[in-house]
């Protein structure tokens, strides 16, 4: 796919490799019948056998430049039929794993793929400091705790507790921060796939919609025709608008959404809307994966756990404190208002650029520029 591009064997790369999940690699003898089976391989971007091979020669730069990877939407088919039961599929997930790391310039995502240790260390850190940050400093008499007023240990007043408008421009700063820490890790990614391709910039302006479409529908997964492809597709929809709902009320309607009064609001309604859906989705991931209910979801990576985890719990925390609140309960209130920030920040800080939901963007770019390197060679006769 990156014709003309000198590669070279990495020979630490394998290493990592099995780090990130792809333990059967070694079992593959290039018989093809994998992208024979998988619906959405085509001629002009097969998948997954060239990387499997490209996975066991340890030839980094050559994963790197293909965007092969990620147009795998991981419903195991190719693992089922694959007569050496090198579990491709899994391959091509730990081969994500293994390039979110790489396109990570701060080298933490790698260091979190390669350890739990990190992993986990990370995350409770983070979670820690979040703890710290409404207890500790009220000792010293600054902290959050110590500036809110009388009133508010006797009844509900979360704006007194964390006043609306610091945590709003807590959350702007975070956002705005985490974005321009994914998108330098996109742009890392984008100069990858891109190298050595000579296509015309118009080439891929005209092709900007379709980013945008893939971005959130992910519909190529739909032209699976495994089983659970439809269902796993929706579950993945209707997640990603969960949780775009509510990022969107907490960092651009936050003043509309954390109010002290209980009347109805349409926040309210979203922030509803948000919390069943990302309980659900988040749950039923849970649940096949403990299942191990299809071949997707045989393997578990730690970091297929963490993602979902935080979530449901980031969901559960959140309902649970609008139950509080509305109880009137005021020191329970501020306590799960403190745990649900101590799991929903970390999921953020973490999740977002280092881990696995930076997916959500690398996999439209990928299929971005995969459709546009096969519509130029069409137009062009051009081998992009
Ligand atoms: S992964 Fe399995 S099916 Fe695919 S080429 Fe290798 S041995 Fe054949
Ligand atoms: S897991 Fe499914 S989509 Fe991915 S390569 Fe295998 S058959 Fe294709």
């Amino acid at each position: 796919m990156n014709g003309g591009l000198l590669v070279q064997p990495d020979t630490r790369f394998l290493q990592d490799l099995l780090a990130a999940g792809g333990g059967d690699v070694k079992k593959c003898y290039q018989c093809a019948t994998c992208a024979a089976t998988c619906d959405l391989s085509t001629v002009a971007a097969p998948f997954p056998r060239p990387q499997m091979l490209a996975a066991q020669w340890g030839l980094r730069d050559k994963l790197l430049a293909d965007p092969g990877p990620w147009l795998c939407f991981y419903c195991g088919e190719c693992s089922q039929r694959c007569p050496r039961k090198a579990n491709p599929g899994e391959t091509m997930m730990a081969l994500r794993r293994y390039l979110t790391s790489q396109y990570d310039w701060t080298g933490l995502s790698a260091l979190m793929y390669r350890s739990a240790f990190w992993e986990l260390g990370v995350l409770a850190l983070v979670s820690l400091a979040v703890v710290l940050l409404f207890t500790l400093p009220q000792s010293f008499g600054f902290g959050l705790l110590a500036h809110a007023s009388p009133d508010a240990l006797r009844t509900v007043m979360l704006g007194s507790f964390a006043p609306t408008h610091v945590v709003h421009l807590a959350d702007t700063i975070l956002a705005v921060s985490l974005g321009l820490l994914l998108l330098s890790n996109a742009a890392r990614m984008f100069r990858s796939l891109t190298r050595g391709r000579e296509i015309p910039a118009r080439q891929y302006l005209r092709a900007l919609p379709r980013l945008v479409a893939d971005g959130i529908t992910q519909r190529r997964w739909r032209d699976c025709r495994e089983d659970d492809a439809r269902r796993n597709w929706l579950r993945h929809v209707l997640l990603v608008s969960g949780y775009g709902t509510i990022f969107t009320l907490v960092v651009v309607f936050l003043p509309w959404f954390q109010v002290e009064d209980s009347g109805f609001r349409w926040t309210g309604l979203l922030g509803y809307y948000s919390t069943v859906v990302l309980l659900w989705s988040a749950g039923s991931i849970l649940i096949d994966r403990l299942r191990k209910r299809t071949e997707a979801h045989r393997f578990s990576h730690l970091s297929d756990w963490l993602f979902p985890i935080l979530l449901f719990l980031t969901a559960f925390t959140g309902i649970l404190l609008h139950i509080v609140r509305m109880a009137n309960q005021p020191m329970p209130t501020y306590t799960i208002y403190m745990i649900h920030l101590a799991v929903a920040v970390p999921m953020l800080v973490v999740e977002v650029p280092f881990g696995k939901w930076a997916h959500l963007l690398y996999r439209p770019l990928a299929l971005y520029v995969a459709a546009v390197a096969t519509e130029w060679e069409g137009v062009s006769g051009h081998k992009a």
